[in-house]
């Protein structure tokens, strides 16, 4: 018989056991794997270190609250069955519902989502969205796949899911290899199994859906846009006129191609490009709009007409003002630090350093705009999405991007300030505003019993 099958469950709501634990960060370096939950925990230390974090708390943050994964079959075009893996990491709520994108990637598994579920709740914390963390995906290529299949797919996980997720519970998004259309098809497998009464108030379930089905205008431009916003922040703090500055980014889907077009529209000159199929530069400049027309024609951009193409080597050692990169994690390591050779790097992706590359990148004076902050438009917007939902109101895009740049500039700053007053990186600032949020809520609500 197929059946859905729930891994482990430790509490009513399907949980794994987590399998990592408070130890120090060191002992879950493993030569064989390198660990993204390990680098989130040493990011983490760093911070906790830093402000002397309640011992209590660390204990309760350093690792997640509910770990969900499932199996589940799915019947493919051809009419053969195949099983699929799950996941949902939920790793702190509480400063609101669970909050996290969902990926469709070969590479994930528990540790990544871990990692990434942690990172949504220093994200919400740090600009003040009443959400926690969450992360989730499935573990595929999607180039694999017929559009029908991935449907079905994603449908067959959200019913597998089942109450796991709600939207004053545990709201995901879109992150790689998922976008609006995906978030339509979750939307209408969550509230088919709703009663009929129930479904007009539970569209908040999901975030970052199409337009007509309850989503926000700004939505899929959001994490560009707060990138944007980052950008004319760190410029109005430098003194520099964006209209001189050449940039260059990795990764060219939802994130890099919309950070790409609004850098430009700034004057800013894009001179690098990268993604999963290669590189290519121009000097005197990349029409992103072009590229982009370029790329959902052909389905890569490796052999971009208008650029030169270039090796990964080449794409690293491009002299540039800023570096957005916003594709994977750990793109900026021991080996491709040092062949930076750019004044800013604003972390657009989730964790593209690593502890090696940000101490290598400080070492060689390039200074870098963590990830909880830089990438948080799209959670900021998704939290305007759901407040929308919850109240029946549509928004027009000005309101949205005038909410958005005020949210992403309020909290900049609040992270320029702790750089300053504590004397520490901006990452390990970012983080101290996140936990000092954190830690003050634990200290007035305590702990149960
Ligand atoms: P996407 O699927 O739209 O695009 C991913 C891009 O990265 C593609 O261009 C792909 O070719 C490229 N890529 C993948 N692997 C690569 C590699 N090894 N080298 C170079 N390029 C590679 O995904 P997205 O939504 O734009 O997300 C990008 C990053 O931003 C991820 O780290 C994601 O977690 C983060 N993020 C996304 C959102 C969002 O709203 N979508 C919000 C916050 C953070």
């Amino acid at each position: 018989m197929l059946t859905e099958t729930p891994t482990i469950a430790t509490e009513a709501r399907g949980i794994v056991e987590p399998t990592l634990t408070d130890r120090p960060a060191e002992a879950l370096d493993s030569p064989v794997r390198r660990s993204l939950y390990n680098t989130v925990l040493q990011q983490f230390n760093a911070a906790a270190d830093s402000m002397r974090l309640d011992a209590g708390v660390r204990k309760i943050l350093a690792r997640p609250k509910n770990e969900i994964v499932v199996n589940f079959p799915v019947r493919m075009d051809d009419g053969h069955i195949e099983m699929f893996v799950g996941y949902r990491v939920q790793h702190n709520d509480a400063l609101g519902p669970f909050k996290g994108g969902l990926r469709y990637h070969p590479h994930v598994e528990i540790d990544e989502v871990r990692a990434l579920a942690a990172w949504m709740t220093w994200k919400c914390a740090v600009v003040g969205v009443p959400f926690g963390g969450a992360k989730g995906g499935i573990q595929i290529d999607p180039s694999d796949y017929s559009r029908a299949e991935i449907e079905h797919i994603t449908r067959r996980f959200v019913f597998a899911l089942g109450d796991n997720i709600g939207p004053e519970y545990d709201i995901p998004a879109p992150d790689v290899n998922t976008n609006a259309q995906i978030m339509a098809w979750i939307l209408d497998t969550y509230l088919s199994t709703r009663p009929a009464h129930e479904r007009q108030c539970n569209i908040h379930v999901v975030t970052g859906k199409p337009i007509a089905a309850g989503g926000s205008e700004g939505r899929d431009k959001a994490t560009g846009q707060g990138v944007a916003f980052i950008v004319d922040e760190w410029a109005k703090d430098n003194m520099v006129d964006l209209s001189q500055m050449t940039f260059m980014v990795q990764g060219f889907g939802n994130v890099g191609s919309w950070a790409a077009r609004l850098l430009v529209q700034r004057g800013a000159r894009l001179i690098a490009v990268e993604d999963v199929t290669g590189a290519v530069r121009n000097d005197s400049g990349i029409d992103p709009e072009d590229l982009l027309t370029y790329v959902r024609r052909s389905g890569s951009l490796d052999a971009y007409p208008k650029a030169e193409v270039i090796t990964h080597r080449e794409f690293f050692g491009t002299k540039a003002d800023l570096f957005v990169p916003a594709a994977m994690e750990n793109q900026i390591t021991a080996t491709t630090a040092p062949w930076l050779k750019v004044r800013l790097v604003v972390e657009a992706a989730n964790g593209p350093t690593d502890a090696e590359g940000d101490r290598l990148l400080r070492q060689n004076g390039v200074e870098l705009l963590p990830d909880i902050l830089c990438n948080s438009g799209g959670v900021i917007v998704s939290y305007f999405e759901w407040l929308q939902n919850k109240r029946n109101e549509a928004w027009d895009l000005e309101e949205v991007d005038r909410r958005l740049r005020r949210m992403i500039t309020n909290a900049y700053r609040s992270v320029r300030r702790t750089e300053k007053e504590s004397n520490v990186d901006p990452r390990t600032a970012a983080y101290l505003v996140a936990l000092k949020r954190l830690e003050r809520l634990y200290m007035e609500r305590g702990i149960f019993p």
